[in-house]
């Protein structure tokens, strides 16, 4: 059965080692990182640098409790993402949001390169075939993978896997494009957009937030530049009146989650990754979109272990235990006590991420919680 370490949110004394930054601290000794990673060893610190207007991430007070306890031990830490818009736009992003090197204590760089395209192929399974890991996750020894954990329009549910499913790999691939990046799980066949006439508001949401200028509405109608288009599915979650979407299928999809996170965990070593969840500032959406909504579910604490299934099982676990926080989505939509939030949210089945991963040995659902004193 494997281990997940936990640290509740609440704060029941008012001293540093109750905070969450101190909590954050003693779990990380709590769970011996030189058990993993090695003097003078590179390791990756792999979070979401988030978007302009989505300031929700993993915050950088955090990401430095993870770069302190990896250099206590002698590592060489650096913070990652992949890029999601355009390299250097995405690094000032960062920087926007408080993640930097003078904030984190590490260097920040971009795992795929400036233009995103800096990637390895990986054969991974029956859906995908082989995708596109970032080179510099591909090459290093060790890695820490640092998740918001949140709801997602098209996951349902994003955590470690989905960080690492979408996050690891490229948007695109110098040769066959977004074919073998992470668009390759955002859309089946072909990809071609549908566009409804008659459903479109012509608010052009979806022009201003793609990041490569691919739409336009000349003539009144919807155009995209179909070769330099990556499939990320941004202008597609943001369409208010369901006007556009891409082709899915929400089984391959979760599946294909899994399998792209196993492709980039197979470039580890055993016991060369572990995992923290922050179950915190829990919106309902992705890091990506241009905003981030308020949470739907109060600050529950943060989760540690070296097996992501069992990590994310916890999390899940947590998660449909919670209550809706008033005034929030939830509360909009509906959601009563008890139910799961982010099913009645997004109504998508998201726990086949976990049974996937699970299926394709990733880890086990089984585990023991120990929690901090
Ligand atoms: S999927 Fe949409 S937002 Fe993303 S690159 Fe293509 S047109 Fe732009
Ligand atoms: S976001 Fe949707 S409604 Fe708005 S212009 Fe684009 S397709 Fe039309």
């Amino acid at each position: 059965m494997s281990k997940v370490y936990f640290a509740a949110a609440r704060v029941r004394k008012w001293k540093y080692d109750e905070s969450m930054p101190g909590k954050l601290e003693r779990l990380l000794k709590e769970v011996e990182l030189s058990k993993y990673f090695e003097k003078e060893e590179w390791v990756a610190v792999k979070t979401h640098f988030g978007s302009e207007g989505a300031h929700r991430i993993v915050r950088p007070v955090f990401l430095r409790k993870v770069v302190n306890a990896l250099k206590i031990i002698g590592s060489k830490p650096f913070v990652t993402d992949t890029v999601r818009i355009r390299g250097l736009d995405y690094l000032e992003v960062a920087n926007q949001n408080g993640i930097n090197h003078l904030s984190v204590g590490a260097p920040v760089v971009i795992a795929d390169g400036l233009y995103g395209n800096d990637n390895i192929m990986v054969r991974t399974g029956e859906i995908l075939g082989e995708i596109a890991v970032a080179s510099l996750i591909y090459d290093v020894p060790a890695m820490i993978v640092c998740s918001h954990i949140k709801g997602h329009i098209n996951a349902g549910y994003a955590g470690a896997i989905k960080n690492l499913a979408m996050g690891g790999v490229s948007a695109s691939h110098r040769h066959c494009g977004w074919k073998c990046g992470r668009g390759s799980m955002h859309t089946i066949g072909e990809g071609k957009f549908v566009w409804d006439n008659e459903k479109c508001a012509f608010c052009y949401q979806c022009e201003e937030i793609c990041p490569l200028d691919c739409i336009d509405f000349e003539d009144d109608k919807f155009n995209y530049k179909d070769e330099r288009c990556w499939r990320c599915g941004r202008c597609t979650r943001v369409c208010p009146e369901g006007a556009l979407t891409l082709p899915g299928d929400d089984e391959l999809f979760m599946k294909s989650l899994s399998e792209a996170t196993k492709a980039v965990l197979g470039t580890f070593k055993p016991n060369k990754v572990i995992y923290i969840n922050f179950l915190t500032e829990i919106q309902p959406e992705c890091d990506c979109m241009p905003a981030a909504e308020v949470p739907v579910i109060q600050d529950l604490g943060i989760l540690v272990s070296d097996d992501i299934v069992a990590i994310e099982q916890a999390s899940i676990d947590m998660l449909l235990k919670a209550k809706p926080l008033p005034e929030s989505l939830a509360e909009d939509s509906g959601v009563k006590e008890g139910q799961d939030i982010l099913q009645t949210l997004h109504k998508k089945p998201y726990m086949l991420q976990i049974k996937e991963a699970e299926r394709l040995g990733l880890g086990s659902p089984d585990y023991q919680l120990i929690e901090l004193k």
